[in-house]
């Protein structure tokens, strides 16, 4: 049994018996966490922090080796990154984040990256929501290729022979590029031009948001909604932001 100090963000909390919580969290050095939070809801004065979703906090916590619940003994509130409770919008982009990276992870894979991703992507929310489709398309790109679940769009998903994106067909169905041959296996794949996959690539790719035209923004979303409806296995409560 060991005793570790994390950071993290909490991504869902469930009460449990009468007077304690479990929370989901991703921390940064141990990957998505659950623990248990003896006695919060009889004493919150004991801790120094209510563990509320898309709260940033340090917490020490035992790990068993019987269990992949461990018990929290501290927690300390370190952002309550209030902001996001501003408008509606902003914190159904923020949850959408948090559900969305509670969806996909596996429980305890250190993903110092995606936790990193996270707190930078709740953290811009919180200082600008003016920007939240961009910031949330972002998020989407850069957690899916972290996680290896991108879409295919150098080859073709039918034939995986490369595919020239001049001719590329984009099959939600299919999870990618189709390419003239194989349009077939799925008539409603839309052509896609270069500069959307040029767009997706490097989002891909960077720590950060890259501006670009609200046109392009809007329908990389629809593009991406579509495409994790096809690829989660069970829906979003929090998809289809506008
Ligand atoms: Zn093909």
């Amino acid at each position: 049994m060991g005793l570790h100090t994390t950071d993290i963000i909490v991504l869902r909390k469930y009460p449990f018996r009468e007077t304690s919580v479990v929370v989901s969290c991703l921390s940064d050095r141990f990957g998505k966490l659950k623990g248990l939070v003896k006695g919060l809801r009889q004493q919150p004065n004991r801790y120094h922090s209510a563990m509320e979703p898309l709260t940033v906090n340090r917490i020490v916590f035992y790990d068993t080796l019987t269990s992949s619940l461990h018990l929290v003994s501290q927690c300390d509130l370190l952002d309550p990154l209030d902001s996001l409770q501003r408008d509606l919008e902003t914190m159904r982009t923020a949850a959408h984040c948090v559900d969305l990276a509670d969806t996909v992870l596996a429980l305890e894979e250190p993903q110092p990256l995606i936790y990193q991703l996270l707190r930078d992507t709740l953290g811009r929310l919180s200082l600008d929501p003016s920007g939240r489709v961009l910031l949330r398309v972002h998020f989407v790109t850069r957690l899916l290729r972290l996680i290896g679940f991108q879409p295919q769009l150098d080859t073709c998903v039918g034939c995986e022979t490369s595919v020239e994106v001049e001719e590329g067909f984009w099959s939600v169905s299919e999870g990618g590029l189709l390419c003239v041959r194989c349009h077939s296996q799925d008539p409603r794949a839309e052509s896609v031009n270069p500069e959307t996959l040029k767009a997706l690539k490097l989002l891909a790719q960077s720590d950060a948001p890259i501006a670009m035209d609200d046109s392009l923004v809007q329908l990389l979303s629809r593009r991406l909604d579509a495409f994790l409806q096809w690829r989660l296995d069970r829906p979003l409560k929090t998809l289809s932001i506008r």
